[in-house]
């Protein structure tokens, strides 16, 4: 129930809930069934309403070893996800995803996501990049299960139905600006800013779920929609705690030339490649195996390649072509309909004739706030690497589990969602403590966050939002791009720096609280910028290239000394304090029991 009570600024509507989680994309959703399954009183906010959410953007299909199409297991699934992290990811994190993804697709399916079917009416799978039978010796395994292209379209709606069902309370288009956080390091609860009708909400709980999605908007021209801006890991920075791994940004193969927008890997899946100015189909050269179907740091770097030494396409030679032409139209029309209309959209293209005009673009971000594989966000000590901070959780792409490590897989993201937000819900099931009260909130940390909500709104600097966004954005695509060197990231760090410095600087024109999305994209943009400079500054410290993270100056890996996660504390003056923490290496079950052979996740070359 709800009780206003005054502050001298602000009035506050306050909430109790045992779990409020924040995000209602598919982690944030999948999240919010499971507690409200178990009976746990929840709230789920979203900024945006929930169908609107990224994830209905998701084309290609979610992971699991349903072995519908052919021979498939979870421990090859393990072995390809480990292989694609290059061998950042936690194993005890990755092995519960490969193990719990049949399970997870079936429980969608029961949910009632209308999956493409085969002729046996079993669930369709297609080939995505790095999915491999045999431990990677092949050939490409169908284990990617798809709606169509529109995978995630379908299991969003789905999962929203399903939580209404079990009475999640949702408060839809509220923003939440920070964490309430108890002196002893607690977390009791968050801030919201209701932006239909102006007022601030304080949603007490026993356990928040951060679900807040990726931050790709950091860069210039990404896949990610314009929500995508890490409000999670600014919260997270604010509140003292790390972010993880922040240095490896992953680019998609096939954003269409200059509009950004993703063309699936689904479409490599049935069969298209690509081909440079020359005709040729160069990823046979560079993968000869995987071939197109290569993981998407590697394919994005040869494209990059390719174009720098004069291969590109255009006018310019600044692309590649995808080409799907050659496919039956058939086909195109039942399997790849979605993208069949982006590319006549936005590249005035008909892939019945013509290729797409493509390059990498940015497309999900591997770090972000440090969990185990329940979710429960973690704050190392120097004693204990593993830590939990009490009373916070956080999934999905806004998380780092670790399950992608240094570089994720096509369609392990959505399995990720299901799996860890039904782990989130399984835990929090586990540790609320259904009887004891629900926090007050700690006045202190509530001034704290009113106070930045109140100087942001009242911004009389002379920098416009959107000015310092671009400065950013054009800085990140610049430095901390696909290839990487020393003089590159000291630069983005320089420049993001500089930028943190005029922060201070900002004009926000529009004081209302009402539909004032001059106020929202100032909040946005300083969360964007938390996760920035973290990106930059753990890229700099990071000496080796692994996964995404690809550098000149040091081109091979080196496990000796970075088989390791980095951890990024940032300070209020825009100073990131970097630390590390190990890898977790043990599986969870042992061989005897029917766990994995640890010899064959042992690090080696990652080549396809
Ligand atoms: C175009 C595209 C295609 C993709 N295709 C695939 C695919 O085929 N297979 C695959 O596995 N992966 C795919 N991915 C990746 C995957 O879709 C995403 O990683 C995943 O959907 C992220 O889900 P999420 O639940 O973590 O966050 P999102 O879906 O991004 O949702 C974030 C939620 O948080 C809320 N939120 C954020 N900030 C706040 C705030 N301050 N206050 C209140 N609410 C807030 C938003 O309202 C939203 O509900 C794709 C990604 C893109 C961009």
């Amino acid at each position: 129930m709800a009780t206003a009570q005054t502050s001298p600024a602000y009035q506050f509507v306050d909430h109790k809930f045992d779990v409020v989680v924040v995000g209602a994309g598919g982690a944030g959703l999948r999240a919010t069934l499971g507690m409200a399954e178990q009976g746990l009183k929840t709230a789920c906010i979203t900024k945006v309403f929930p169908t609107r959410s990224h994830t209905v953007a998701a084309q290609g299909g979610i992971a699991a070893s349903l072995q519908n199409m052919g021979p498939d297991s979870w421990q090859w699934h393990l072995y390809d996800t480990v292989k694609g992290s290059d061998w950042l990811g936690d194993v005890d994190a990755m092995e519960y995803l490969a193990r719990e993804a049949p399970a997870a697709v079936y429980e969608l399916e029961h949910y009632g996501v209308p999956f493409s079917r085969t002729e046996e009416g079993k669930i369709y799978q297609r080939p995505f990049g790095g999915h491999m039978m045999n431990y990677g010796d092949g050939p490409p395994v169908q284990r990617t299960c798809a709606a169509a292209d529109r995978t995630g379209h379908a299991i969003l709606h789905t999962l929203y139905g399903q939580s209404i069902k079990h009475n999640a309370q949702f408060f839809i288009e509220y923003f939440a600006l920070d964490l309430i956080m108890d002196p002893d390091g607690t977390c009791t609860g968050v801030v919201a800013w209701n932006l239909d009708d102006g007022k601030i909400h304080r949603f007490s709980a026993k356990m928040v779920v951060l679900a807040t999605g990726g931050y790709g908007r950091a860069y210039f021209s990404a896949t990610s929609a314009h929500t995508c801006t890490g409000d999670g890991g600014g919260m997270v920075a604010r509140a003292g705690l790390p972010l993880q791994d922040m240095e490896f940004v992953q680019f998609h193969p096939t954003g269409i030339y200059g509009a950004g927008c993703l063309i699936t890997e689904g479409a490599r899946g049935e069969g298209g490649y690509l081909v440079n100015s020359e005709g040729e189909r160069f990823m046979e050269r560079y993968a000869p195996s995987a071939k197109d179907l290569a993981s998407r740091d590697v394919v994005s770097r040869c494209m990059t390649m390719e174009i720098r030494e004069g291969r590109g396409v255009g006018k310019n030679k600044d692309h590649i072509f995808l080409h799907l032409d050659h496919l039956d139209p058939a086909v195109l029309h039942e399997r790849l309909p979605g993208i069949s209309e982006s590319a006549k959209i936005f590249a005035g293209v008909d892939v019945t004739k013509e290729p797409i005009p493509v390059l990498p673009t940015v497309h999900y971000n591997m770090g972000g706030i440090p969990t185990n594989y329940w979710g429960e966000v973690l704050n190392p000590s120097p004693d204990n690497p593993d830590r939990v901070t009490p009373g916070l959780m956080a999934v999905g792409e806004a998380g780092c589990a670790s399950v992608h490590g240094a570089n994720r897989l096509g369609s392990n993201s959505l399995i990720d969602l299901v799996v860890f937000g039904r782990a989130a819900a399984i835990r929090a099931g586990q540790v609320v403590d259904r009887e004891a009260a629900i926090p007050s909130p700690n006045a202190a940390s509530v001034d704290k966050i009113m106070t930045r909500f109140d100087r942001l709104r009242h911004a009389n600097g002379s920098a416009p939002t959107a000015q310092l966004r671009e400065k950013m954005q054009r800085a990140m695509q610049e430095d901390a791009a696909v290839f990487r060197t020393q003089e590159s990231l000291e630069n983005g760090c320089r420049r993001i720096s500089a930028i943190w410095k005029e922060l201070p600087d900002v004009r926000v024109t529009d004081r209302s609280m009402i539909w004032n999305s001059d106020l929202v994209e100032t909040l946005e943009l300083e969360n964007l910028m938390a996760n920035a400079i973290c990106t930059v500054y753990g890229a700099e410290a990071r000496k080796e290239s692994r996964g995404a993270h690809a550098r000149e100056d040091f081109s091979s890996r080196d496990d000796a000394n970075w088989r390791v996660h980095t951890l990024a504390h940032l300070d209020a003056d825009g100073t990131v304090n970097l630390s590390y923490r190990p890898v977790h290496t043990e599986p969870l079950l042992k061989q005897e029991d029917g766990g994995i052979d640890l010899a064959k996740i042992a690090p080696k070359a990652r080549v396809y």
